[in-house]
């Protein structure tokens, strides 16, 4: 095989190409396996998420380390409020995505194209010194999809997770069973992981190819292999904000993740290309209510900084336990993990 090089430059004198994991030759191209878009890349093509490319018969990732986001963040952002409430996660990203949500609220990063030419690859390292050095109490990868930085991060985790650092994705959930295996391997404890609707949405709105199916049976392996897992539910003003459809969602999630797994229902903004009204504070609360009435015992209502629907209460006696102000925790009034009222111990990892 002769040297592989990308528009002049051999492949391996730029830092952020890498042999792709799971990639298997077939005829015509090599197939990724990273995520259910299972692309066919033929030579010289790049994958629907664009991080991809085919050189000469070999798979290479071109954002291995091309971390353009790094910040030291709360968890509540993320959104993870069963998982350390009140401490911060070092939060990076890296451009593009396997998704193109027409609403997304991080288009300036989804939609940057990776930059092979002159990214630089950040050290594994420094970022978890960074994270110790910050009181961090993760490593966090999330505002574009995690899973375009696959290879990466599994050096990375396999890094942070021996420092007692959590290793979290905030992910659309579109990882395949061998992607979600190998990361948590490598020390993937905790995801937050978005479903968005229906089969029709999925591929309508988003460019996915499999729908939502995939999404749901990730929330449900990560739970059985041990992992946090907290589920988002963005409602999108005329196309998921119906009965119809959020009742899908509470039933999927009751089947697939349980009732004692936090359900955030999060408000919309206008965004990219979707530019209907931001979410009705009605459809919100109604939702809130809906989800804890039929059993989901931890719904959180997202976006809305003060709504009473932040706060975690407690499901046995409805004390008031966790009270937070977006993504700032006020006061934690639990005492070791119980109610202060009837001692019920909170599903909330410390
Ligand atoms: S990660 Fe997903 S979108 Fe990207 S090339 Fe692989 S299968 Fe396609
Ligand atoms: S999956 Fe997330 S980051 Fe990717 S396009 Fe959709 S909303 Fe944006």
């Amino acid at each position: 095989m002769g040297e592989q090089v990308l528009e002049g430059k051999s492949v391996v004198e730029l830092p952020t190409l890498h042999r792709a994991y799971l990639a298997d030759r077939e005829s015509g191209g090599i197939r990724c396996g990273v995520c259910h878009q299972h692309c066919l890349i033929t030579e010289g093509a790049r994958g629907t998420c664009d991080t991809r490319i085919n050189i000469g018969g070999e798979l290479f990732t071109m954002t291995y380390g091309d971390v353009i986001a790094c910040e030291s963040r709360p968890v509540e952002l993320k959104p993870f409020f069963h998982l350390k409430p009140g401490t911060t996660h070092l939060t990076i990203c890296c451009p593009s995505c396997n998704f193109e949500c027409r609403w997304c609220q991080n288009h300036h990063y989804s939609g940057t194209a990776p930059r092979p030419l002159k990214a630089e690859q950040a050290g594994m390292r420094d970022l978890v010194a960074a994270a110790q050095a910050d009181g961090d109490t993760g490593i966090c990868v999330s505002l574009t999809e995690p899973l375009m930085m696959f290879e990466y991060t599994l050096g990375l985790f396999r890094e942070a997770a021996p420092k007692g650092l959590d290793c979290a994705y905030v992910t659309n959930g579109y990882m395949t069973p061998d992607a979600l295996h190998m990361l948590h391997r490598a020390g993937l404890n905790a995801m937050s992981i978005d479903v968005k609707g229906d089969e029709a949405l999925y591929r309508e709105y988003c460019g996915a190819r499999e729908g939502d199916l995939p999404v749901w049976e990730n929330v449900r392996d990560a739970l059985q292999r041990g992992m946090h897992v907290e589920v988002v539910h963005l409602a999108v003003t005329g196309l998921n904000d119906n009965k119809a459809s959020f009742d899908a969602i509470v039933s999927r999630h009751l089947e697939f993740a349980g009732p004692d797994v936090p359900l955030h229902v999060t408000a919309y903004t206008p965004d990219r290309d979707y530019l209907e009204p931001a979410t009705a504070a009605e459809f919100l609360e109604w939702a809130y209510g809906e989800a804890r009435e039929r059993g989901i015992r931890f719904a959180y209502v997202g976006n809305v900084a003060g709504h009473p629907g932040e706060n975690t209460y407690c499901p046995e006696c409805g004390r008031l336990a966790l009270e937070r102000l977006g993504p700032h925790l006020e006061r934690d009034m639990t005492e070791e993990n119980r109610c202060a009222s009837c001692g019920y111990t909170f599903p909330i990892r410390r």
